[in-house]
Formats: structure tokens, sequence, C-alpha cells
């Protein structure tokens, strides 16, 4: 299934023109939308997560109309927001356990089975019966990725993830995501170019509401070659050199 977002625009009451003819084709695998701060991908994810409302506009999964049928994309649907809150004083399993009940898995054995498996797989089992509030941020992180994929989601939308993670957790993290994009449509939104031209097949640029580029990052970066150059020099060189 690929997702397919077409014009989509957003201006909040404040008239800030957060998303600005938004359109993007999303394969299966890792995608990357790169930005800086303030250049609308959180309003981007939310829009996408059903969350919030665009102005004008379509975005479908396959043949399902995210905007319009809201409770069908749901089901399908695994968001790690930017500010995920946990309960600091329950334990893994018991949260994991909660959330997987109000995404519907209402037969115990079963929900047993997959809470185990997903803490398994994002290397929490060993702590399942720790108190969340003691999770260092990247295993916080690596819990919102486990509640994500709760129901076998096939659009997982992971919004700046990789913010405050120490090198080691980062890795981590992008290995994760890696192992799961194989058959979803993943987007992770970052404003680190790290995040992306290692891990994601294809990716886009946002900037002010507005796509600047989008493609396979091999493809644009074949697009600027012979115009930026990477050299290494003394400090005294080097205003010369950019005067150049
Ligand atoms: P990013 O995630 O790339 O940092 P956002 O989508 O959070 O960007 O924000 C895009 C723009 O919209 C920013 O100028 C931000 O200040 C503004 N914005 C975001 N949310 C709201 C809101 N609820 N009300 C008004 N303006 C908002």
């Amino acid at each position: 299934m690929q997702l397919t977002v077409r014009n989509l625009s957003k201006r909040y009451a404040n008239g800030v023109q957060a998303l600005d003819h938004v359109s993007l084709t999303v394969p299966p695998g890792m995608f990357g939308l790169l930005g800086p701060n303030g250049a609308g991908k959180s309003t981007l994810m939310r829009t996408l997560a059903t969350l919030q409302s665009a102005d004008e506009g379509t975005a479908h999964l396959g043949d399902i109309d995210i905007l319009r049928e809201p409770d069908r994309i749901r089901g399908l649907l695994g968001y790690l927001p930017q500010d995920f809150g946990v309960y600091p004083k329950v334990t893994a399993v018991e949260l994991l356990d909660h959330l997987a009940r109000l995404k519907g898995l209402v037969d115990a054995k079963t929900r047993r089975a997959t809470v185990d498996a997903l803490l398994e797989r994002v290397n929490l089992a060993a702590v399942r019966k720790q108190k969340l509030g003691g999770f260092s941020g990247g295993m916080r992180q690596r819990f919102g990725i486990a509640q994500a994929l709760l129901g076998n989601p096939k659009l997982v939308i992971v919004d700046e993830p990789t913010a405050g993670l120490d090198p080691e957790e980062r890795v981590r993290f992008h290995n994760l995501l890696a192992d799961i994009a194989s058959d979803v449509v993943v987007i992770l939104s970052t404003h680190i170019v790290g995040d992306v031209e290692d891990l994601c097949s294809h990716l886009a640029v946002i900037d002010k509401g507005r796509v600047l580029v989008a493609g396979e990052p091999a493809a644009l970066v074949a697009a600027v070659r012979g115009r930026i150059w990477r050299k290494v020099v003394a400090k005294h060189e080097a205003a010369a050199l950019k005067g150049q």
C-alpha cells in the first residue's frame, strides 16, 4: 500500500500557513521528512494521524481516504508523537497491555503474546517489569515504537524520534525502524540529515509548509553534484576559500 498526499494545505487561526499545497507519494519502506523547526512536519504528521483537519487537499493510504474515513485508517495506523508521555509509575508490560486493549486486542491470551513479542522486538523484555518513570530517553522511545506497532499497522508515523538520544541509542533506534519498514509505510520526520541519509529509501525536504524536493537520496545528491564541495582546510585558509 502506498500513501498519496495531494495539495494538502493548512492555515492555523493565527495566520501561519503551516502546509502549503503539499503533494507526496510515499511507497512502502522508510520515508524521511526532513526540514528545519517550524517547517510543518508535525502538522503534516498530525493530519495524517487523523488528529487534526486540513483546509484542502487529500490523503490516501491505498484506497482509504484518510481525511474522510478516520476510523478506517486508525485501525491501520501506528503513531509515535513528538512528546510521547508515559505514566511513570506503571511498568512497561502493564502500559503496553493497556494500550493493546485500547487498540482492540480484547482476547487476553493473544494480547499477552503480542505484548511479549513487541517488548522482545524493541529489546525491552529484560526490563518489562520496571516502571517507565525510570526509563532512559532511548528506552522510552523504544517503548513508544512498541506501542506504535500494536495491531500490525500499515502506516507508521514517527515524529522527531531521535531528539535527545545519545549516539548509541540513535543507531539502535535506526536499526529498529529499518527492521519494521520492510512491508509498511514508515514516515520519519527529523531536522537531522544523518537520520535520513543512511536509513530512508525516499525522502522529501520541506520548509515553510512547502515541499522543496522529493525523491531517492542518491538522485537528490546527484542533482547537486558539482555545485557543493567539501574540503578540510587549515583555519587561516578558510576565509579565502569561502570568498571563492
Ligand atoms: P515542525 O514540526 O516542522 O517543527 P510544525 O508543524 O510544528 O513544524 O509548525 C509549523 C508552523 O505552524 C510553525 O510556524 C508553528 O509555529 C505553527 N504552528 C504549529 N502548531 C500550531 C498551532 N496549533 N497553532 C498555531 N500555529 C501553529
